[in-house]
């Protein structure tokens, strides 16, 4: 029987990669999207995952998204939180709701989702995937309440994998600088100073995030829980 997953934020960059792997691997795919709603249709035409458009700060809009996706895959063996957005400012001058933004994407939505599906997972004896970042493992200047939205789905990562076990694995994934829609707030010029600092001499694109993924969701990782795999091509190690 095929397998079948959840993906949040499916519609761009490292989450379009998910769903084209997973669905290539023979995975059901369900995913959800806020932005790019017609980039989202057509992949979902594309690919044959079912797609619905979920706001994953809104406790309602997941509870309606998980309702419309269960109709269908009943029984779900992963969950991969993706969906995030980015953020470039010194602290002195983010307003508050540019901080709660941050903290609500990144963490209000792994958590109304991972709280949500638990169940069904334990049952499956499924997986959930956190895509957290190199910077809430180093910090990144102007970008404090990204990296300390970043961190807190490592301690997520780590705290419901020992609480999930033995029934559920939980893990995360750091990229590196992926090339996406996300660095569009960079300069040519900066991206180039972070290659010139990457050991393995190239940005990382969204399928090597893809292919950690698949290693991590599958029976292959089944030792593996609780864990943040670096996909950064050595820039921070
Ligand atoms: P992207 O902008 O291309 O895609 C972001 C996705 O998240 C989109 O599908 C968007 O619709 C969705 N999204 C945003 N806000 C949402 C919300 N409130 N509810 C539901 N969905 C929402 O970005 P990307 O680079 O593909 O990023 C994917 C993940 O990878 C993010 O969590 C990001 O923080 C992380 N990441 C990216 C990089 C990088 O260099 N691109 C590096 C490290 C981590």
């Amino acid at each position: 029987m095929p397998k079948r997953i959840i993906i949040t934020g499916g519609s761009s960059g490292i989450g379009e990669a998910l769903v084209r792997r997973f669905t290539a691997d023979g995975w059901i795919v369900a995913f959800t999207c806020l932005t790019h709603e017609k980039e989202a249709r057509a992949l979902s035409a594309e690919t044959g995952a079912l797609c619905c458009v979920c706001d994953v700060r809104d406790e309602k809009s997941v509870g309606d998204a998980l309702g419309y996706f269960m109709k269908l895959i009943h029984r779900p063996d992963g969950l991969i939180n993706n969906a995030g957005i980015a953020q470039k400012r010194v602290l002195e001058e983010m307003p508050l709701t540019e901080w709660e933004d941050m903290m609500n994407v990144h963490l209000r939505g792994a958590f109304l989702w991972s709280r949500a599906l638990l169940p069904a997972l334990r049952e499956t004896g499924g997986s959930i995937l956190n895509i957290s970042s190199i910077w809430g493992q180093t910090g990144a200047s102007c970008e404090a309440g990204y990296s300390a939205a970043k961190a807190g789905l490592i301690g997520l990562t780590k705290a419901l994998a020992k609480e999930a076990a033995p029934q559920v694995r939980v893990n995360a994934i750091a990229p590196g600088v992926i090339e996406t829609p996300m660095l569009g707030g960079y300069s040519e010029a900066e991206l180039e100073e972070l290659r010139g600092r990457i050991p393995l001499d190239r940005l990382g694109k969204p399928g090597d995030v893809a292919d950690a993924a698949a290693f991590l969701m599958s029976e292959r990782a089944s030792y593996i829980t609780g864990q943040v795999l670096a996909v950064n091509g050595g820039l921070y190690c």
